[in-house]
């Protein structure tokens, strides 16, 4: 079994483009057949110079490898069709000269005055076959004295074409209702479809899994194996993705832009933002494709074991980001504590701190349970390396306190923690635990006036953990900071 996946570079790596590579890539392993990578490099128009170079490091990312293709190369080379234009040229010469395809030499300005004239009578757009009545020996010599000229293919004018798709069933089209296609274009480079029909040949491509959007194409390209005189890859056209669901905390921010086939699903976004390659991989294994109705959590190697077509279906899949966000925990949690220093180190590097991986480490227990993306890791523990924290004074005041009261335990607590040895976690915790007691406050009140005061955040991960890592200098200087805020408040309730 050979698959593809097979990019035109025009544009990043986006969810729908990884989820494809990764349903043929998972279909290769699982069968012990190869994964190609093509590059469909013909359209030049809209061609982007980084966007091959983001789809490989991305499907690396995801640990999808190819077996041929670029940097790795393969028998069946090269992998980018724009080296390969000759062959495109022989193969569309081939179909004129047994009389399947014919020079077409009309002229953009005729093209568009067809294309408004059946507008403006309410008939489906197309090509009205022109040029299909030419005599092909005059066409051939126009063609040969440099006239600018395409070469279209003849579609059958009766009869049907019949997609037989592994996922979707049969679908028929009507012949005369389709378009005679450009195959090779008057700059001498092949459209998708004849390049993608030559290619899927001479690649011995078995099957082809792609998206929703390429069914059109399939009456074209099946009509063109039987002009060759090829038999056609099997197709499975894969479920649409539908807009996100859900209200994914971490991806609120693009939300509202993240639609599931265009640029603002990348790939390189969800690694930014912190989520894991193998939470990703888990996500994208299940828009789609499901083992039973309950089991969520799989592993690649349960992936590879399990996945097939017959459990693909055709139905929508919706991208529900709060499930991402949920699995991206699960998988965090699942790290040992080494592997969460390796995984957030570059998360703490990227917004400026300099972190020992013995801080890391010790930072690891308080935060690794909580978070459901490695950057909200940053986030959780910033305080910790900030030069300075702002906290709202208003928040300094414990809950049903008054500034006076608030100021007043504060430095009580102060008073504990200059001398507490040692400056842990459990020690500081009984001893400030009977500090509240003794001024008749529940624990919370006093732990929140410090919470705010040492972190500036109301939720924090573990209180006395982080003053720990914080050490007892910074402890004690953010307090002395938030005293004068309490004075302050305090004076201003006693009034003038
Ligand atoms: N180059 C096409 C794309 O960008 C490939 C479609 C196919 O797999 O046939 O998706
Ligand atoms: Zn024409």
């Amino acid at each position: 079994m050979r698959v593809r996946y097979a990019p035109s570079p025009t544009g990043l790596l986006h969810l729908g483009g990884a989820r494809t590579a990764l349903f043929n890539w998972l279909f290769a392993r699982h069968h012990g057949g190869a994964f190609i990578l093509r590059v469909e490099d013909t359209d030049r128009k809209r061609y982007r110079p980084d966007a091959l170079t983001d789809t490989m490091s991305m499907l690396r990312w995801l640990g999808i490898d190819w077996d041929e293709g670029p940097e790795v190369g393969g028998p069946y080379g090269p992998y980018f069709q724009l080296q390969r234009a000759e062959i495109y040229r022989n193969y569309a010469q081939q179909l004129v000269d047994q009389g399947d395809a014919y020079y077409c030499f009309c002229s953009i300005e005729r093209l568009a005055a067809l294309r408004a004239e059946q507008e403006r009578r309410h008939l489906p757009p197309g090509y009205d076959r022109h040029c299909r009545g030419l005599n092909p020996a005059q066409a051939a010599a126009r063609a040969r004295r440099g006239e600018s000229c395409v070469i279209r293919f003849k579609m059958p004018l009766e009869g049907q074409t019949t997609l037989h798709d592994l996922i979707r069933g049969d679908i028929t089209w009507e012949n005369r209702l389709q378009e005679d296609f450009v195959i090779l274009k008057s700059d001498g480079l092949p459209t998708y479809h004849l390049a993608n029909v030559v290619d899927d040949t001479l690649m011995r491509i078995s099957h082809i899994m792609r998206a929703d959007e390429w069914i059109p194409s399939a009456p074209k390209h099946l009509q063109m194996y039987r002009a060759f005189g090829w038999k056609p890859p099997l197709y499975a056209h894969l479920p649409i993705l539908l807009n996100p669901s859900g209200t994914g905390k971490m991806s609120k921010r693009k939300q509202a832009e993240r639609k599931p086939w265009d640029e603002a699903t990348l790939v390189r976004d969800f690694k930014e933002d912190g989520y894991l390659p193998e939470a990703l991989v888990n996500f994208l294994a299940l828009l789609g494709w499901a083992w039973d109705d309950r089991t969520e959590l799989f592993t690649v190697d349960e992936l590879i074991a399990k996945f097939d077509l017959d459990r693909v279906k055709p139905s929508p899949a919706a991208l529900n980001y709060d499930k991402l966000e949920w699995m991206n925990g699960v998988y965090i949690r699942q790290l040992s504590s080494e592997d969460f220093v390796r995984r957030v180190r570059p998360f703490f590097e990227q917004a400026g701190y300099q972190v020992s991986d013995t801080v890391l480490l010790q930072l690891t227990p308080l935060i690794q349970g909580r978070i459901k993306t490695l950057r909200e890791a940053v986030e959780k523990a910033s305080f910790l390396f900030a030069e300075q924290i702002k906290p709202d004074p208003a928040q300094l005041i414990g809950k049903d306190m008054t500034p006076q009261d608030s100021l007043t335990a504060l430095e009580q607590a102060r008073a504990i923690l200059a001398v507490i040895e040692p400056f842990e976690a459990e020690p500081m915790e009984t001893a400030l635990r009977a500090l509240a007691e003794r001024l008749g406050l529940q624990a919370g009140q006093l732990f929140g006036i410090l919470r705010v005061a040492v972190t500036g955040q109301t939720v924090a991960p573990p209180l006395f953990g982080m003053l720990a890592l914080l050490g007892r200098e910074k402890t004690l200087a953010r307090l002395d900071q938030a005293a004068l805020h309490l004075a302050q408040l305090a004076e201003a309730e006693a009034g003038p």
